[in-house]
């Protein structure tokens, strides 16, 4: 086990363990990483903590104390890969750092934590993802509203907004998905599922003291930082719950990263309506940015859309995608640009190639800032700004207002290029303190040590040379020794020849030793002339390295505006490429796609296999299309394909058809597919049934609602009435009116066409080929009359005597005419009662013996056997459904 810090006394320590427990005191949540000589050592539980984790050795130190200390340590030139694996597994590292030079420390060598590392905060790129932005959140719930900052210290971007809910708080969370969030106390008792947030989405959670939330503080922590003397003038009038949430962010960025966060710029409120609402299940369930099976890049829609040449791009084309437009001004001038690029094909591809070279400024810069960019990240950075005026010299004749601002936005930053052209050698070593950094003729005194350093062989061969010609002394030599240093030697025999200007420093048997002005001139030119030349150099190299920063902003602007030329060139290549066209884009509701395509399957799929097909919705007629069609025809695809093509309308991006025409929706939800969520503790039905709960409660009429087989989790009356009523819920423009493509796999739904206003009905189209069925995949009118659920199985490989069985029961189930009692019902409710149900004493007996069939004394018994003190809400719940369920089903 080891001793703990805590049973440690203290006065018995030696002085510097003294130190390192009072430092870990004060970093109590951080693994303290404490530099002795060339490694950072750990002690006590961390020592523990790190050897487990990193499978480390465990040692000990004699530090005063009858039993070792435990101490385990990693060198310090690896620490950042240590590190790193500690920050990936959720904890903080205070890096303790020796700030004097030991030979010259009296007593203890000074130590001080110069930074705490945290997931949010780690500046490492090779720990980093570079095509996404590595955000920090502060979250405060104050009075029935959440304030909530986002930050990404790697890149400067520092955003804040408001929302009145919990949902709207979860949709921001997913959105960003920072690796650490930060929270006010109330926070943890919102309702906010922080199992959840901490263990799927992997985030750090730290709930910071009260003090961090001071409103005053907050206050006067933004405005000193953003020299403003009101919070007006930051645009964050009425911001007053995000200002504390911003304030508390600072507070903590300030005392983790203890540098000035210079390069954080501007702060930019942002409102979540101004952008389509997308919430988890959506995000995951279209496989935006990564697929839900694998959580992979490939095959998910970024992968398709991502040609762009710079991580700045990349990130900014994430974001595109992380939020939709609703403006339709907007999103048009999005559209703009890409349409104007692609008119000049030949330019496009020349600002890409110009692109290429150009490095991650925003990341640049930051380090730049954080004073850690090496002279290699300078050169890096030159390069990048080199390729500046041949882009806008290029993007110069561009008109749309998109390209026109980003020209504008761009600095040619010469006077950046120029200071770094001169002073930065062409190929500079990473190491900042070993010189050969600073290039000849930019500073006189660095050439001059260098001069010294590389000649001062050739100038004391010269010297010799010139003294013996002007003396006569043919045997005069210059020679150096540690004790006297450079000195002439003259042997015995030709003593009398020394002139004047000779000082005599030491006399042998043989010869005697001199020295001269110029010969100490050149003495103290040569020695110590590396020294010099490293200091100086470093300090030179610091010092442009401060005047780039001190241009943080420009450079800034600079990125973003080369983020934005990057991503619609990369929209663009990627629509010519792929024939997309560019949508027309209305606020009427209607939603015209003629031959649209599913950008991710008719890439995955070879030889233009791909068959597309029409959608129609709009506000009237053609509100809900009930889809059926049997398994694997590609009802699943056709409506994740109409989202998609939206969506990409609204980001600006050209889409998968002949022709389409969006009107703009301001949410898209999905229900898709049966998915069991063991992790979150959820049953399948329980996490359909909440995501159904969640789209009818929150959908507004100009929703678009993607529906994949409602009801498929339960018993076919209870799933075929649920999936019903949520079709007449949706159809009644008063409670709903959202336009909806609801795929089934209960025919009988499609009674309700011309009995429920607003609803169609479409089914994918197969063939029957005897026993064996052929996929169209033809999205065509009208509504399929059975399942093919056999024939499908079949195809997959079901054993013979399964699907003679499975036909001999259909038969019979046939005869039981379910379709019958559901379209008395469907005309009876020409207008819908409030709760229509198939009622169970309606169904032939026959089918009874299918269903589960329970005894009371099974669910007493279960009841009886349950341990309630250690059941979670959730299983409660779940097993209250089960419960109930099996008595329903008793018959
Ligand atoms: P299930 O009801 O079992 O979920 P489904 O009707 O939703 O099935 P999909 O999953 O959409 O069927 O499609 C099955 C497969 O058919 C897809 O993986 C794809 O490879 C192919 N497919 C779907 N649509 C098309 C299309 N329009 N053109 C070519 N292939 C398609």
């Amino acid at each position: 086990m080891g001793i703990s810090i805590k049973d440690v006394t203290v006065s018995s320590l030696s002085p510097m363990m003294q130190h390192y427990v009072k430092t870990k005191e004060e970093y109590s949540d951080c693994i303290l990483f404490y530099r002795l000589g060339d490694f950072y050592e750990m002690f006590f539980e961390d020592a523990q903590t790190v050897s487990r984790e990193l499978e480390l050795t465990l040692t000990g130190k004699d530090c005063g104390m009858e039993e070792r200390a435990p101490m385990c340590g990693v060198p310090f030139h690896a620490a950042e890969v240590y590190i790193n694996r500690l920050i990936s597994k959720g904890y903080k590292v205070a890096v303790c750092e020796q700030v004097e030079d030991p030979k010259q420390a009296k007593g203890i060598v000074k130590r001080e934590v110069i930074r705490v590392v945290t997931p949010g905060t780690t500046l490492n790129t090779q720990a980093l993802d570079e095509t996404k932005n590595n955000y920090i959140m502060s979250v405060v719930y104050l009075s029935n509203r959440f304030g909530i900052a986002i930050a990404d210290v790697t890149t400067g971007d520092f955003m804040v907004t408001e929302v009145e809910n919990i949902r709207k708080l979860s949709d921001e969370i997913y959105k960003f998905s920072p690796a650490e969030l930060l929270c006010n106390e109330a926070f943890c008792m919102c309702g906010a599922d922080m199992d959840e947030l901490r263990n799927r989405l992997n985030i750090s959670i730290t709930t910071l003291e009260n003090w961090y939330f001071d409103d005053e503080l907050c206050a006067r922590t933004l405005k000193e930082h953003f020299h403003v003397g009101t919070l007006e003038g930051l645009g964050l009038k009425d911001y007053a719950c995000a200002v504390i949430a911003a304030g508390a962010l600072f507070s903590y960025l300030l005392e983790t990263q203890k540098t000035s966060l210079e390069h954080m710029r501007a702060i930019t409120p942002y409102i979540t309506d101004k952008y389509m609402l997308i919430d988890s299940s959506t995000r995951r369930n279209l496989e935006l940015t990564e697929t839900m099976r694998e959580k992979g890049k490939r095959g998910s829609l970024l992968w398709v859309l991502d040609k762009t040449k710079t991580a700045m791009g990349a990130r900014m084309l994430r974001t595109f995608l992380e939020q939709p437009l609703i403006d339709k001004e907007e999103i048009n001038a999005r559209l703009d640009a890409v349409e104007e690029i692609n008119q000049h094909e030949m330019d496009r591809e020349e600002l890409r190639e110009y692109l290429n070279p150009v490095y991650d400024l925003e990341r640049l810069i930051s380090r730049v800032s954080y004073q850690s960019a090496n002279p290699r990240d300078l050169l890096s950075f030159k390069t990048s700004i080199g390729m500046i005026p041949p882009i806008k010299k290029l993007l110069e004749p561009f008109n749309c207002e998109e390209l026109k601002r980003i020209y504008e936005e761009m600095d040619e930053l010469q006077d950046l290029y120029a200071l770094l052209d001169a002073a930065i050698v062409e190929e500079p070593p990473l190491a900042m303190k070993e010189g050969g950094i600073i290039k000849d003729g930019y500073h006189e005194q660095i050439d001059h040590f260098r001069e010294a350093k590389t000649k001062g062989k050739t100038w004391l061969a010269e010297l010799e040379a010139s003294e013996k010609e002007k003396t006569g002394i043919r045997t005069l030599k210059v020679k150096y020794n540690k004790v006297f240093g450079y000195y002439l030697e003259v042997t015995n025999s030709f003593k009398d020849m020394v002139p004047d200007y000779y000082t005599r420093k030491q006399t042998l048997t043989n010869a005697e030793r001199y020295i001269t002005p110029r010969l100490k001139e050149l003495e103290d030119m040569i020695l110590g002339a590396e020294d010099k030349l490293y200091a100086l150099e470093y300090d030179e190299f610091v010092k442009v390295r401060s005047e780039v920063a001190a241009q943080v902003e420009r450079i800034q602007r600079t990125a973003k505006a080369i983020a934005r030329l990057d991503t619609y060139l990369s929209l663009a290549l990627v629509a010519s490429r792929n024939q997309f066209v560019r949508p027309k884009i209305n606020t009427k509701g209607v939603i015209d796609i003629k031959n649209g395509r599913h950008p991710v399957v008719e890439k995955m799929i070879s030889n233009d296999l791909f068959i597309p097909n029409d959608t129609y919705l709009d506000n009237g007629k053609n509100r809900i299309s009930v889809i059926t069609g049997p398994n694997m025809a590609g009802k699943s695809t056709y409506m994740r394909q109409s989202a998609l093509i939206v969506l990409m309308a609204q980001i600006g991006s050209f889409v998968p058809a002949d022709k389409a025409n969006i009107g703009i929706v301001d949410r898209i939800f999905t229900r898709v597919g049966a998915s069991d969520d063991l992790a979150s503790g959820q049953s399948t039905f329980m996490v359909e049934m909440t995501e159904v709960a969640n789209i009818l409660r929150n959908a507004t009429s100009k929703s678009l609602l993607i529906l994949d087989e409602i009801g498929r989790g339960t018993s076919t009356f209870d799933g075929l009435s649920i999936a019903w009523a949520v079709i007449e819920h949706i159809s009644n423009t008063r409670l709903l009116g959202a336009k909806t493509l609801f795929a089934t796999h209960y025919h009988e739904l499609t009674e309700l066409e011309g009995k429920l206003a607003g609803v169609n009905n479409y089914c994918i189209a197969v063939k029957e080929r005897g026993d064996d069925i052929v996929f169209l995949r033809k999205i065509v009118k009208g509504g399929a009359d059975k399942s093919y659920g056999i024939q499908v199985a079949k195809l997959a490989g079901v054993p013979d005597t399964v699907i003679d069985r499975a036909k001999e029961l259909v038969e019979e189930l046939v005869s039981a005419d379910i379709t019958a009692t559901v379209k008395n019902i469907a005309s009876e409710n020409r207008k819908p009662k409030a709760k229509p149900v198939v009622h169970y004493d309606e169904v032939d007996m026959e089918q009874i013996s299918l269903f589960d069939t329970v005894k009371d004394d099974d669910v007493l018994e279960e009841l009886k056997s349950i341990q309630v003190d250690e059941l979670r809400p959730v299983d409660a719940l779940n097993i209250l459904y089960r419960l109930q369920n099996k008595l329903k089903n008793r018959w």
